[in-house]
């Protein structure tokens, strides 16, 4: 009888937490921000959780860790296609902690806000042994612009912003000097709101946790199966078969995985607000995730980031 969060994992234990909160699915917990209805739009609220333990290597600078706690929060805005309006940080700091590094935390969630078009609005500061930081964002999306998880349907093709890639090379020869490429995270907002302007969305949502976990979010959510082809998607140069294959189940991307009906290729072009999109597969009947890889199929399993285990 599992009894402890490292045998259920995090996605067991959300799923638990969604059935208490709101049994009959009116609220959409599932989403990556919650939806009130304002009357003529939707605000967004989204919060999301940054610790020195699971996400910070060592020697990471406070600007870039303040950017990454907006960053990641406005990701979710983007991928309902939602404009920001502002955010709030709950902030957890050992009392040694340098008074120097609190200020550069608090100028790279100020860069990462005012850049994206959001304030920061206030938030909460405590004591505590480690570095945690608790972002909330908000935002506004038009109500027949929202883009949700659940509206793919079988012959809609998948879509994914931007390569894969950055996160692995990085890991493969961690530069403890150049963070970077792991923490300034570039919400796809303006992607995000094009592509809800477009219309032609049907579901969308943002990596976070890797590929393979966002689709089966997508295919749980919209009671659909994928077929996606791995010469589809786009990688940055340099990368292996075996490495290609890493990606598909690494974290952190923070592209914008998305349906669309199949004459929506030609709407949308290769680009999204100058970003490069690309069509990496169709939506089939449920709930199977097929991967094609040089001809070959087999089934795409969930084994992305998750918490816990
Ligand atoms: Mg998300």
């Amino acid at each position: 009888m599992p009894n402890t969060l490292g045998d259920t994992g995090e996605k067991q234990a959300i799923e638990a937490l969604i059935q208490l909160f709101d049994p009959e699915g009116k609220f959409r917990l599932g989403d990556d921000c919650a939806i009130i209805d304002m009357g003529t739009e939707y605000l967004l609220v989204t919060t999301d959780m940054v610790n020195q333990e699971t996400h910070v290597p060592e020697g990471t600078g406070g600007r870039l860790l303040g950017w990454y706690a907006a960053a990641i929060n406005l990701s979710d805005i983007a991928s309902m296609g939602g404009f920001p309006l502002g955010m709030l940080f709950a902030m957890g700091l050992p009392k040694a902690l340098d008074t120097e590094y609190l200020a550069d935390i608090s100028k790279g969630m100020k860069d990462c806000c005012e850049q994206n078009g959001a304030k920061v609005l206030g938030g909460d500061l405590k004591e505590n042994p480690t570095i945690s930081i608790s972002g909330t964002a908000i935002g506004l999306v038009g109500k027949n612009e929202i883009m949700l998880r659940n509206g793919a349907r079988p012959g809609d093709k998948v879509f994914l912003t931007g390569r894969l890639g950055n996160q692995l090379a990085w890991y493969e020869s961690p530069d403890a000097h150049n963070l970077e490429p792991l923490l300034k995270i570039t919400p796809r907002l303006k992607e995000g709101q094009s592509l809800a302007q477009s219309g032609v969305v049907t579901s969308c949502i943002d990596l976070s946790d890797g590929l393979s976990t966002s689709l089966h979010h997508l295919a749980k959510a919209s009671n659909v199966g994928f077929e996606v082809e791995t010469e589809s998607i786009s990688f940055i140069s340099g990368l292996s078969d075996a490495d290609k294959e890493k990606c598909l189940h690494l974290g952190g991307e923070f592209e914008l995985l998305f349906t669309a009906g199949p004459r929506a290729a030609s709407v949308l072009g290769n680009m999204v607000s100058g970003t490069q999109i690309s069509v990496i597969g169709e939506v089939v009947d449920g709930p199977e995730i097929t991967i094609i890889k040089n001809g070959q199929r087999s089934v795409l399993e969930d084994r992305g980031y998750e918490h816990f285990r």
